[in-house]
């Protein structure tokens, strides 16, 4: 009996199994990259015919099996591969962009910076570059959280990337600088029309959580082949660019200029300086006074720092305070400023002269320190000034920040005893709620009011109201920025509590100030 009549197979099934099994084979040897070895596959083969002759039922099912798990080791094979594509493509990203926003970053932004200048040189063309930096963005990572930081970092991304043109990089440099490089452009002039709707487009709030934050960005703009050949140097001058930006002001743009290189060269070395300028005690402060508008009393005076570098001389705050907010510095010279003040107003007291309120600024840093009202605490303490005599000059952007933490901060302060005022009043965004809730004792008139009243009789009612709200919220009123008998005789008029500015005394050093406060400022009205 023929062993294939047995089990019902017939003949033809056989050689087409046969065959089936070769190739499964074959897709094997493939998978194991053994193609070469096609001697070694035959001699299987030879096996395999052999021992399904001697017992083909049983190993009929064997070799279907194992052609079974061949065809699936195959695709798993495949799939494995699409994988690892997958994965090393992946990792290409990774490696060439930047995690959180998903922008080129620096790696990829050289890239194409060198493709960008290979091209404009072959063909003649410019192209620009611009290092866009946001302003202020350290003091809301450092009040809010890095989350919120991050959630901002993301929504001002999607902003950038909603300005360029497909074809143009956006890159995040790390922390909050970004790189922007746009391609052929035909004049200096395009640039700067890119940088205008970079600065609209951001200028409005970004909602993240409970906040509405504002933040805007200062830009320094390159031009190839002008400002640089080379991607470093491009980049190096769009950044010196951008510090001056921050110069004027933040929130705008400047182009790279060549004499930019030397302020650029200073305003590292201040940094470099800032640090050890503390410990060698190269700040100083100045005074200067507050007089009551009825009877030309000093009534306080404000502590303003300067910094008396070997080098560069007397500095004043604009041309470090940023820096210091900007590298942290600014807690330990706040602190410095804070024990200073104090100690210089204990000091005049001890000495009999007439006892005057001090009035120290905070910068936002400070204020969100968590250390900041221990802070408060002890060197009131240690001074042994009592808290009634120190006042805190904080600006409208401080406060209005995180208005709900800040209101708990400002009540634990004005338990304490100490006073405070809103600084530079009228130019940043007072909601009319909070000032009620505040317990704020001073609203400090800015100057630019001061400065246009005469001549503007906007400002005059800006000022006229400003009093008038002050007086029935019950909160003193002072004008800063001072500099004539007639803004003085102006704010007199208007009942305005008190003034401080050129007029009534510069900023002066403390033994100036104590003769000022023994002889009182003459009559001046
Ligand atoms: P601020 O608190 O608004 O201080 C008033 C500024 O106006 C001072 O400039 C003062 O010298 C100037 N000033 C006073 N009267 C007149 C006037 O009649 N006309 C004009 N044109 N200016 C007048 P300063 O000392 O350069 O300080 C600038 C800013 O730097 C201050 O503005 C304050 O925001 C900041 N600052 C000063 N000292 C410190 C400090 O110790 N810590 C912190 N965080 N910031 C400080
Ligand atoms: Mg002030
Ligand atoms: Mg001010």
């Amino acid at each position: 009996m023929n062993k294939n009549d047995n089990n019902g197979v017939s003949e033809a099934s056989v050689p087409l199994s046969r065959e089936k099994l070769a190739t499964a084979h074959k897709n094997a040897a493939d998978l194991h990259e053994d193609s070469a070895n096609q001697a070694g596959s035959r001699e299987r083969r030879i096996r395999v015919v052999e021992t399904t002759q001697a017992a083909p039922d049983e190993h009929m099912i064997m070799l279907q099996q194992a052609n079974a798990h061949l065809v699936i080791a195959t695709i798993e094979a495949q799939k494995l591969a699409e994988q690892v594509q997958i994965a090393k493509d992946q990792l290409d990203h990774l490696a060439h962009h930047d995690a959180l926003t998903d922008l080129p970053n620096r790696i990829l932004l050289n890239d194409r910076l060198a493709q960008s200048i290979a091209l404009a040189h072959r063909q003649g063309k410019q192209f620009a570059v611009m290092f866009m930096d946001l302003d202020r963005f350290k003091h809301i990572n450092d009040s809010l959280g890095h989350e919120v930081g991050d959630q901002l970092l993301l929504s001002v991304a999607q902003r950038m990337v909603s300005c360029v043109r497909h074809s143009d990089t956006i890159s995040r440099q790390g922390g909050d600088e970004f790189v922007l490089l746009l391609h052929s452009i035909e004049h200096a002039e395009d640039a700067a029309l890119s940088a205008q709707k970079m600065l609209t487009a951001l200028a409005l709030p970004h909602s993240i959580g409970q906040h509405d934050l504002h933040i805007s960005v200062s830009i320094g703009i390159s031009i190839y082949p002008d400002d640089g050949r080379d991607a470093e140097t491009l980049i190096k001058s769009a950044d010196t660019a951008m510090y001056y930006a921050k110069e004027n002001g933040r929130n705008n743009y400047r182009f790279f200029e060549q004499n930019m290189n030397a302020l650029a060269a200073e305003l590292q070395a201040i940094e470099a300086n800032l640090r050890r300028a503390l410990e060698r005690q190269e700040f100083v402060l100045y005074y200067q006074p507050k007089i009551n508008l009825h009877n030309s009393a000093i009534v306080g005076v404000e502590a303003l720092i300067r910094w008396q570098h070997p080098e560069l001389g007397l500095l004043l705050p604009e041309q470090f305070v940023f820096i210091a907010e900007d590298c942290g510095l600014i807690l330990p010279m706040g602190r410095w400023v804070l024990r200073e003040a104090c100690l210089q107003a204990r000091i005049w007291q001890q000495a009999g002269l007439p006892p005057i309120t001090i009035a120290v600024n905070i910068s936002a840093l400070e204020f969100r320190d968590n250390k900041f009202l221990e802070n408060i605490r002890a060197t009131l303490e240690d001074t042994c000034l009592e808290p009634r005599y120190l006042q805190l000059e904080l600006t409208e952007s401080v406060l209005m920040r995180d208005a709900d933490s800040a209101n708990s901060v400002l009540h634990a302060l004005a338990d304490l005893g100490v006073k405070l005022a809103i600084d530079d009043f009228g130019t940043g965004y007072s909601s009319l709620i909070y000032l009620r809730r505040f317990p704020i004792d001073t609203l400090k008139i800015d100057q630019s009011f001061v400065n246009q009243m005469i001549s503007n009789p906007e400002d005059a009612s800006i000022i006229s109201a400003v009093i008038s709200m002050g007086k029935s919220l019950k909160k003193q009123v002072i004008a800063e920025g001072v500099e004539t008998s007639e803004q003085s005789a102006f704010l007199q008029a208007q009942h305005c509590d008190e003034g401080q500015g050129y007029y009534f005394g510069r900023p002066m050093v403390a033994e100036a100030l104590a003769a000022l406060l023994q002889t009182g400022v003459p009559l001046l009205f």
